[in-house]
């Protein structure tokens, strides 16, 4: 029994994709093998529990693909055996977090994560001063660092200060909009000082490591934990590597304390894009989505747009928007009507709200994916900056009657603008020669 309104908005999906500029840096397109995968009839099979180590009968074929999974995971990292362990079973990043905090820490215990607005991660605890937002604060006491309000990378002395009068149990790394890479030795040796395990969430840059584009947190972390889905071009999930003493537990929270079966299909999937991580191509993606991505903060920076941090190691530019009066939701939304896909999002000491934010974040895996380089770079900056100018400066009403009426008849309008729509044209040209 087919749902054709299902297919049919699969279809129209499909179109969108392939039809416009996809510049959120955590989305990608994968192999068409992992979808094969995912589609399998994998799907049907209970797991639960560790390879050859089962509550379930009929276990053969897919504890050989759960090992073989784990084989190359370890492998995709250059990581011995004898030392790591991998856990390739988490639905997603934000479980598999939770996983980790839950086999390394007793409830009540402190935890230091990066600050949210300024580029960190929902999953490492997120609270307001009088609202507990994320399971993980209500769990766990949680204190954020921030980066530096001049320079908007991280002071290290500072960390460590603060590491040291709060005497956290556990230490995080990584976010989700800090555009350049993180000193993994130096967040490795606070953590030793205060007896603080680390683990590094490389969500986003996992791909760019396993490419030797960016520098690896192994050597220096205990936990490292990642999404598949992003840089990695896998399907969604997660990974948690950790060093042997604590493998165990973290299987443990895994299941029984987390999580039901496993979902084989999508371990198979993982297992597929990760062993593609070894060839030429990958590497060469990797090494092309940053270079995409400095010219396109490059250009920008050009065109007057203040940068944050002043560049990018890696796959992703994050914008200041506050010189050019024009808050991040109207550029994201005349984007869209554009055909460039592209978050709004908070930027270092933001004084607008998550949801009008400041700032607003890019990113060139998927292009790169598509095989555009440099050039293309330079016509898609050119459009982001004209798109901008077109929709001139404009600010978020403070009345909350006044915002609404003023913000949909935004929306209204630029579904007519032929400026707009003249550059959704070109964008569309463009996607059709870098076709998928
Ligand atoms: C994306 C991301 C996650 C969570 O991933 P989900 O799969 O969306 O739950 C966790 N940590 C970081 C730093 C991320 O960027």
């Amino acid at each position: 029994m087919k749902d054709n309104k299902i297919f049919d908005l699969i279809e129209k999906e499909k179109e969108r994709q392939q039809s416009t500029l996809m510049m959120i840096p955590s989305e990608n397109y994968t192999y068409p093998e992992v979808r094969a995968a995912v589609g399998s009839i994998l799907m049907h099979k209970y797991a639960e529990g560790q390879p050859r180590k089962r509550y379930y009968q009929g276990m053969g074929v897919v504890d050989e693909i759960e090992e073989h999974c784990e084989k190359v995971a370890l492998e995709a990292f250059k990581l011995d055996p004898v030392k790591w362990g991998v856990n390739v079973q988490p639905y997603s990043g934000t479980p598999a977090n939770l996983a980790v905090y839950n086999a390394l820490l007793n409830p009540g215990d402190k935890i230091l994560s990066m600050y949210l607005p300024d580029g960190g991660h929902l999953s490492h605890g997120w609270q307001y001063k009088d609202k507990k937002v994320t399971l993980v604060s209500k769990i766990w006491k949680v204190e954020f660092y921030h980066v530096d309000p001049k320079t908007q990378v991280f002071d290290y002395d500072a960390l460590e200060k603060q590491a040291l009068k709060f005497k956290p149990k556990l230490i995080i790394s990584g976010g989700t909009a800090y555009p350049r890479e993180i000193n993994y030795k130096r967040m490795g040796a606070i953590a030793k000082k205060v007896g603080a395990y680390y683990m590094a969430d490389v969500a986003h840059e996992a791909g760019l490591i396993a490419g030797g584009t960016n520098s690896s947190p192994f050597p220096f972390a205990d936990v490292v934990t990642m999404t598949t889905h992003k840089t990695l071009r896998g399907p969604r999930g997660a990974l948690i590597y950790s060093r042997k003493e604590t493998s165990d537990a973290i299987d443990a929270s895994i299941f029984p304390g987390m999580q039901g079966g496993p979902h084989l299909h999508t371990i198979a999937g993982i297992a597929i894009a990760l062993a593609n991580t070894k060839t030429n191509e990958f590497k060469r993606y990797a090494k092309q989505t940053v270079k995409n991505a400095q010219r396109l903060a490059r250009n920008l920076g050009e065109a007057g747009y203040e940068v944050v941090s002043g560049g990018t190691d890696k796959h992703l530019v994050l914008i200041d928007l506050r010189n050019k009066k024009i808050n991040g939701w109207f550029v994201a939304w005349a984007l869209e009507s554009a055909g460039i896909i592209v978050n709004r999002n908070t930027i270092p000491y933001d004084t607008g709200s998550p949801y009008y934010p400041s700032g607003l974040r890019m990113g060139t895996p998927a292009m790169t994916v598509r095989g555009m380089k440099e050039k293309e770079v330079d016509v898609i900056a050119k459009w982001i900056d004209d798109v901008i100018k077109h929709i001139g400066q404009r600010t978020i009403p403070e009345d909350a009657e006044k915002r609404n009426q003023y913000l949909k008849k935004f929306k209204k309008e630029i579904t007519k603008d032929k400026f707009l729509k003249d550059t959704e044209k070109k964008v569309k040209f463009l996607c059709q020669k870098f076709s998928l």
